[in-house]
């Protein structure tokens, strides 16, 4: 009972393969080229398909034999009721032959399809070889094959298919007209598996769909295999907690929670987090995967790009918290040292240690600071504690006249005169982190008041940094006015 209940089941790609140029998804240069050299009648005596895996090729190949052979054809393509037509499709049409080149890939192969191009079709008006994956032909097999399609019998047609178009020779290459295929937009694979959920009787979730569309990596093969797999633990309905508990895979709830933890140095509770993840059936790399995948849309997002299909999710699902607490640096550390965990894992005498390591860091990667960072911060210091101390050595020795330049008794080489140059760097902060440069103008500033940082009222930040430095970078280059300046900053004497 339970084989012949089998016999009756196709899997979806192959009951969903593509039939005529229009059910050709995300190809739309490829087929209209195709859709054109048919109507015109420019019929090549090669073709060569390239592009990744499921995306349409060897589909693609069967269109256009069935377009040649088509008994009403060929201009715009096959109209599949026709004997040639159902004959091809059944895979019964003695005029199209498909080679797998994978296990043929021999000379003697070869030699025995030269032999059968001088004999004429039976049905059809082309004799047409499809031969999918060309690029394992060996290199004799190639050579036998070269005079072949340069010069065939007017009525043969080879369509080649490869994956790898770089190990095809470019003595076949530049015999054939060559098509590019393309990954499947995310959004197109989704609209199909949503019609092909309504031809077969599913509700779905849309972030369910989405979700598989998106890590099929525009593969509609991998799509509609992955689509029946879920299908068999669906029982009729598709939803996205079912595919994450049967699959394994971290939601976007817990990873917000996660990245909500971090954003609030919040380590126990990050280390809670991914204890709970673990404990639900992750594997420690799909969890790293997933970890790292949520940063990168974080960064993202940061730089402005809502796309959903990049992001994986609506940008409204992403922690808000998290995107205000991390700027575009922290996050890209962040990602960083997640790539560096998923590297690390293969070779680790523990991964999950790897992976707690990593969300450690995680936990305060707020307080992290840039090598670049902190490169402006020592500029910062070194001006703003050189010019104090040139002001305190002067009060103390007591000097009436200020004849002498101010600035060749500093103690940095000209640090003004660099500061002047790089001073608004710092003022370009971008995102909400604090850097360091902001910290040490607040600690400045908090100095200056004496005894609160919130004493200055309304004026934001640091206004004492502000106005002394900006004030001392605009008068340096009258020096007898850089005391005037200096004793701006408070408490010049500064150890
Ligand atoms: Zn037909």
């Amino acid at each position: 009972m339970a084989e012949s209940a089998n016999q009756g089941y196709e899997v979806t790609a192959s009951k969903y393969r593509p039939k005529t140029f229009d059910e050709l998804a995300g190809q739309e240069f490829v087929v209209s080229t195709l859709k054109n050299s048919l109507q015109s009648g420019h019929i090549a005596h090669a073709y060569l398909f390239s592009g990744p895996r499921g995306c349409g090729k060897t589909s693609a190949a069967r269109i256009l034999a069935r377009s040649l052979n088509c008994e009403k054809g060929p201009a715009q393509g096959p109209c599949g009721v026709c004997d040639n037509c159902r004959a091809i499709s059944r895979g019964a049409g003695m005029d199209v032959l498909e080679i797998d080149g994978a296990s043929n890939n021999s000379v003697n192969d070869v030699r025995q399809i030269k032999d059968e191009v001088l004999f004429p079709p039976q049905a059809g008006r082309y004799k047409i070889y499809i031969i999918d994956e060309v690029h394992m032909l060996s290199g004799s097999a190639f050579n036998a094959l070269l005079k072949t399609i340069e010069e065939p019998p007017p009525y043969i047609v080879f369509i080649f298919a490869t994956t790898e178009l770089h190990k095809v020779p470019a003595t076949i290459k530049s015999r054939c007209q060559q098509f590019n295929f393309r990954l499947i937009p995310i959004e197109t694979i989704q609209g199909i598996l949503k019609k092909v959920c309504g031809e077969m009787g599913i509700t779905a979730e849309d972030d369910a769909l989405f979700w598989i569309a998106r890590e099929s990596t525009g593969s509609m093969r991998d799509a509609f295999t992955l689509f029946d797999q879920v299908v068999s633990f669906s029982a009729g309905s598709i939803r996205s907690d079912l595919i994450r508990e049967k699959l394994g895979i971290t939601g976007l709830e817990k990873l917000n929670a996660l990245a909500d933890a971090c954003a609030a140095n919040d380590a126990p509770g990050a280390f809670a987090l991914t204890g709970e993840i673990l404990d639900s059936g992750v594997a420690i790399e799909q969890f790293v995967i997933d970890l790292a995948g949520y940063y990168r849309s974080l960064l993202l997002l940061k730089n402005g790009i809502t796309r959903e299909s990049l992001l994986g999710y609506r940008p409204a699902l992403f922690s808000a918290k998290a995107l205000e607490t991390f700027d575009s640096i922290r996050l890209e550390q962040a990602l960083e040292l997640l790539l560096d965990c998923y590297r690390d894992i293969r070779y680790s005498v523990s991964p999950r240690f790897e992976l707690e390591t990593a969300v450690s860091k995680l936990s305060w990667l707020s307080r992290w600071i840039s090598p670049t960072e902190l490169g402006e911060a020592v500029e910062n210091a070194r001006s703003v504690f050189g010019n104090a101390g040139v002001s305190a050595a002067r009060q103390v020795q007591q000097k009436p006249a200020a004849s002498a330049p101010a600035v060749r008794e500093m103690p940095a080489p000209a640090p003004t005169a660099n500061v002047a140059n790089t001073a608004p760097a710092p003022r370009q902060s971008t995102g909400n982190g604090r850097s360091l440069s902001d910290e040490f103008k607040r600690m400045l500033a908090a100095k200056g008041n004496g005894t609160s940082d919130d004493a200055s009222g309304d004026e934001e930040d640091v206004p004492l940094w502000d106005s002394a430095v900006n004030k001392t970078h605009e008068k340096t280059e009258n020096p007898s006015q850089v005391e005037n300046v200096l004793s701006v900053i408070p408490g010049t004497v500064i150890e």
